[in-house]
């Protein structure tokens, strides 16, 4: 499952940013609070603010990020069961994540409709007013058209409903790519995999911790089934691919300028890493023993505590990507590897 912070390197601007292009533009609407921009109230007092929100975001007009290419990556491995996402960019369809095992939970722009009579529009059209910054009214009432992308109070397409509950039964490993968690029902995905699926977080925070009212959260420290990668999703996925021997098969499908961007292996001696190995004698995934104490060590001093959870934290991501090999090899052994 992901979220916005997959896109973020493809450029697609954040309107919550101030000083970015879209932010200044979006400024002179006076949003009450940047979700706003979202909701069918302020849509109907101010439509110029969505649809110049609709204009930049409109998709053909970002590339995909390692992230989409990632995503792909498992589709061609075969472990893919559904790809759950929020965005509407529909870059994961650009990066070729076949429509069957996509969820675009919060819609997208492939339909349009009246919010008033629900009169469905052409797209080609509606693109056309949106493109000379006009307000795409309705044929049949005058009332303003929308894309089908789903704003605050409405229902998640109906796709959403059907899928989750066949597919988190089934889910043995959840990737949780570059999401704050926040925004529900969405957010509710990652507490449903049953109580021993591992999860992988891979993301800039620590989100969608356990506490009084996310009891089925992560947690990170207290149990070896939560694994979490701090950083950006793009480093994150080259080092899980790394991890999993993928490294050129994930390459293969990259365009010249994201291989070119590929972060640093990380580097086994890393000081960090030194510092907390220990007597620990594992030889592989240093990259992750490197990686998980980078991160922690980053975050906090030196103390006893924080070598502990540094310790945690390496076994929960070694864990991770056993448990993906180890998912890639029985679907291998079962029928068709997706090899090229
Ligand atoms: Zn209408």
């Amino acid at each position: 499952m992901a979220g916005a912070g997959i896109s973020t390197s493809a450029g697609i601007p954040d309107f919550r940013s101030p000083g970015t292009g879209l932010y200044d533009n979006l400024q002179k609407y006076d949003l009450p609070y940047p979700e706003a921009i979202f909701t069918l109230d302020y849509l109907r007092s101010k439509p110029e603010a969505f649809f110049t929100l609709a204009k930049e975001l409109y998709p053909g007009n970002f590339d995909p990020t390692p992230c989409h290419y990632f995503i792909k990556l498992l589709q061609d491995k075969g472990v893919l069961l559904r790809h759950y996402t929020q965005n509407i960019d529909t870059l994961e369809r650009a990066a070729g994540v076949r429509d069957d095992l996509l969820v675009e939970a919060h819609g997208s722009f492939a339909q349009a409709a009246c919010i008033d009579c629900s009169h469905r529009h052409d797209t080609e059209w509606v693109k056309s007013q949106i493109d000379k910054d006009a307000v795409p009214r309705c044929e049949s009432c005058g009332g303003i058209v929308k894309p089908s992308i789903v704003f605050f109070g409405e229902d998640l397409p109906r796709r959403f409903g059907q899928l989750v509950s066949e597919d988190f039964e089934k889910c043995d490993l959840l990737i949780v790519l570059g999401t704050s968690l926040t925004v529900h029902p969405f957010a509710g995905l990652a507490t449903m995999p049953k109580p021993e699926v591992p999860r992988l977080l891979i993301n800039r925070d620590s989100v969608g911790e356990r506490d009084i009212l996310n009891p089925d959260g992560f947690d990170f420290i207290r149990t070896n089934r939560d694994a979490r990668y701090l950083g950006s999703c793009d480093d994150g996925v080259w080092h899980l691919a790394r991890g999993l021997g993928w490294a050129s098969d994930f390459e293969a499908l990259l365009p010249e300028k994201w291989r070119e961007r590929a972060p640093l292996p990380l580097d086994p001696t890393d000081r960090s890493s030194a510092e907390a190995k220990g007597g620990d004698d594992r030889s592989t995934d240093t990259e992750y023993e490197s990686e998980a104490e980078a991160g922690v060590s980053s975050n906090g001093g030196s103390d006893t505590e924080d070598d502990t959870d540094a310790a945690r934290h390496r076994q929960d991501v070694i864990n991770a990507v056993a448990h993906v090999e180890a998912t890639v090899m029985a679907s291998e052994h079962e029928a068709q590897p997706a090899k090229d």
